[in-house]
């Protein structure tokens, strides 16, 4: 049976004893185990591990792109996992970023149109999407690259671009896998500094996957994972 967790509006996300094994044929690979983890309000913390050590699926877990096994996930307050495919689906767009290792922008649109496009999915008008996504740009430091598409950006500013898309819905929480691991060190720097100005500026949380302990150590709080278990 699932201990349920009590709802808490101080967290924008809280998970508990989320466990996870992947399945093939008769192969069974435990990949997480009982994770209990909690994410404030404009908080960021560092998750760090080998690899392998099951930080992606921890991440797609939180992010509700995958199902765990047993344990709870509440997303500001709401349990994912007990609403239909449609619902959820809301709920994400709602109350989650996204960003990769690699942007995922689509290189047939611009920058105004690729960060404009989770608002376009709402339903807003494009002006006034288009508005919002311009807004993002230049905070992110690209008001001068609006109408550039992602081959004609160099690859910081594509990881500006896809930190826009991930913050133009105002989300809770943005859920970052290594999005600093294609980048030179100026760079990567540059984005965490960004992320951390963000958080504080905008009252989002950050989740961020990185295998640099310098960069890890200028987050608030830093978890280690180590085969599947967080580890102080
Ligand atoms: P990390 O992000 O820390 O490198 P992952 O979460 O990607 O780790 O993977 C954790 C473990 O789960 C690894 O041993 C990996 O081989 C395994 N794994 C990941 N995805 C799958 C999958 N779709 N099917 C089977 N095993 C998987
Ligand atoms: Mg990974």
């Amino acid at each position: 049976m699932n201990k349920h967790i009590q709802s808490n509006p101080e967290w924008v996300l809280q998970a508990s004893s989320l466990s996870k094994s992947y399945r093939s044929g008769k192969l069974k690979t435990p990949v997480l185990h009982n994770i209990d983890f909690r994410l404030a309000r404009g908080e960021v913390v560092a998750l760090v591990g080998a690899s392998g050590s099951g930080k992606s699926t921890l991440l797609h877990c939180l992010g509700t792109l995958d199902q765990p096994d047993s344990g709870q996930v509440l997303l500001n307050g709401q349990d994912p996992f007990v609403l239909g495919e449609a619902a959820r689906g809301q709920l994400r767009n709602q109350a989650l970023g996204f960003v990769y290792q690699f942007h995922h922008l689509l290189p047939e649109f611009t920058a105004l149109e690729n960060v404009a496009m989770p608002l376009m999915i709402r339903r807003l008008p494009r002006r006034e999407a288009q508005a919002a996504a311009q807004q993002m740009l230049e905070r992110v430091g690209l008001g001068h690259r609006l109408h550039h598409q992602p081959g004609e950006l160099s690859g910081g500013e594509r990881q500006r671009a896809a930190m826009a898309r991930a913050l133009v819905t105002q989300p809770a929480c943005v859920l970052a896998d290594e999005p600093t691991g294609n980048l030179d060190r100026q760079n990567a720097g540059a984005i965490f500094d960004l992320m951390l100005e963000l958080a504080r500026d905008t009252g989002t949380g950050f989740v961020i996957v990185t295998h640099d302990q310098e960069l890890a150590s200028r987050c608030q709080r830093v978890v280690k994972m180590q085969d599947g278990r967080l580890v102080d």
